[in-house]
Parts: C-alpha cells; structure tokens; sequence
C-alpha cells in the first residue's frame, strides 16, 4: 500500500505542476486523501494555501480541481499539466453547484 501511495502522490505531483506540493493520506474510510498546498502562496496564519478542505470530498478529482483553479486564478502564466483540464474542472464545479435547488426566481 505505501508505494502505491507514494506512486500516486507522484503522479499527482507531475500532474499539478512545480508549485504544488502533493501528499497523500489515508482517512477514516480507508481512502486516499489528497493534500495539495501551494509552494507561493500564503493562507491565514502564515499557512501555504491548500487544496484540502475539511470535511470535503478529498478525493483526486476534487483536490485537483481546487487545485487548478487556484493555479488558473493566481498563477495563470503557470505551466502545469493539470490547466489542460481546466474546462472539464468547471464543467463538473457547474454540475455540482446545479444539482443544488434552485431558488425561486425575482422580478
Ligand atoms: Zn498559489
């Protein structure tokens, strides 16, 4: 199980470019949780900003698309092979956020 996890934390990281910082946890459930910080930028309390959010679905899928549209919002000049899907990371941010109900419309 660990070099599985280290090969995937590897394959992460080649994914999300050389400012990402990629480590893979084990949670509660068994699953892999995908830890994505940025090596350039600074959250609240001097903490690199992370992808990972408590309580989410930390998956791959998840974690990557936070991860790149943080690279796409901050560091658009960024080579990383995960803006590739970019399109697809807002396809399915939309797809989440339309299986919501809808509020009535106002006039
Ligand atoms: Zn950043």
């Amino acid at each position: 199980m660990v070099a599985s996890r280290s090969a995937r934390e590897r394959k992460a990281a080649a994914q999300a470019g050389p400012l990402a910082r990629v480590r893979i946890e084990v949670g509660a459930q068994e699953q892999f949780v995908y830890k994505i910080s940025c090596t350039e930028c600074r959250a609240k309390g001097d903490r690199a900003w992370s992808a990972y959010r408590p309580g989410e679905d930390n998956g791959f899928m998840a974690a990557m698309d936070r991860w790149t549209f943080h690279l796409s919002e901050r560091h658009p000049g960024s080579d990383a092979p995960c803006l590739e899907f970019l399109a697809a990371a807002q396809q399915r941010l939309h797809e989440r956020r339309s299986a919501r109900p809808i509020p009535p419309a106002q006039d």
